[in-house]
């Protein structure tokens, strides 16, 4: 067994460190929150799928020529990742309107967006994870403009390689979140995961506004049947990768 401590635990996965200081263990866990853990549950078998998707994703996006922090799964629920620093922003990508975009400025849920909106929020789970500005993200020092630049034309490429993916697997990708990291080159990494606790997926081959919905949404509504859909994007996801 290698030598591991504990370093952190968040609301879905635990960090551990290993016998490399330049390698880190990410353990995905079945435990599900959201409204900012105000609610609190499990879903069976959460950790061991979206470990697979984000491994089967990461690598996928790597070989599409974006950097990411993945290294390999030791485990189906374990993966080890480069160690990076995580850039405090929760980097949200949207394509269609749902969520805090549709509380927050009245406009109708499902609304197709002209062209993506990027938006960020500020990583704090004591604040809340604010929206922020650009002015506010510099004022904060939270990261240069130069490296902002980098983070959203990243971001945005990943929306359009993901977006493409997820027709192709009959799956309409709505908004997702991304977070970023940086090595000790000062290079910008993909980091943390995508999967459906990330994203908004909704089934292309359901018609019914509920039925269609693939993602934590399940949870966060009490719609039933979650390790089901998240067990439907998995097999989609695989299976388009010849997994
Ligand atoms: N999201 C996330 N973590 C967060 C907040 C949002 O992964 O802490 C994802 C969420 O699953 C959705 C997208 O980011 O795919 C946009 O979320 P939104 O701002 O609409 O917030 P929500 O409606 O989830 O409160």
């Amino acid at each position: 067994m290698p030598q591991r401590e504990k370093l952190y635990e968040g609301k879905a996965k635990i960090l551990y460190s290993t016998e490399n200081p330049d390698i880190l263990l990410t353990v995905y866990k079945d435990d599900a929150t959201a409204f900012n853990a105000q609610k609190r549950g499990q879903i069976p078998g959460k950790g061991e799928i979206n470990c697979q998707i984000t491994a089967a994703l990461f690598e996928w996006l790597a070989s599409e020529g974006i950097p990411t922090h993945y290294l390999d799964c030791p485990q189906p629920n374990q993966m080890r990742v480069k160690a990076v620093s995580i850039v405090p922003l929760e980097v949200v990508v949207r394509n269609i309107a749902a969520g805090s975009l549709c509380r927050q400025t009245g406009l109708p849920e499902g609304k197709v967006l002209s062209s993506p909106l990027v938006d960020y929020y500020y990583k704090s789970d004591e604040l809340g994870d604010p929206l922020l500005t650009r002015k506010r993200i510099f004022l904060l020092n939270i990261i240069t403009p130069d490296k902002l630049e980098e983070i959203e034309s990243m971001a945005l490429k990943i929306n359009e390689k993901l977006s493409y993916f997820f027709t192709q697997c009959d799956i309409t990708l709505v908004d997702f979140k991304l977070e970023f990291g940086i090595d000790s080159q000062q290079n910008i990494l993909l980091a943390d995961e995508i999967s459906p606790d990330t994203c908004r997926l909704w089934d292309n081959k359901q018609t019914d506004s509920t039925a269609r919905i693939m993602d934590k949404d399940r949870f966060r509504k009490d719609l039933g049947q979650v390790e089901f859909a998240y067990q439907q994007v998995q097999q989609r996801v695989l299976t388009q990768l010849n997994k």
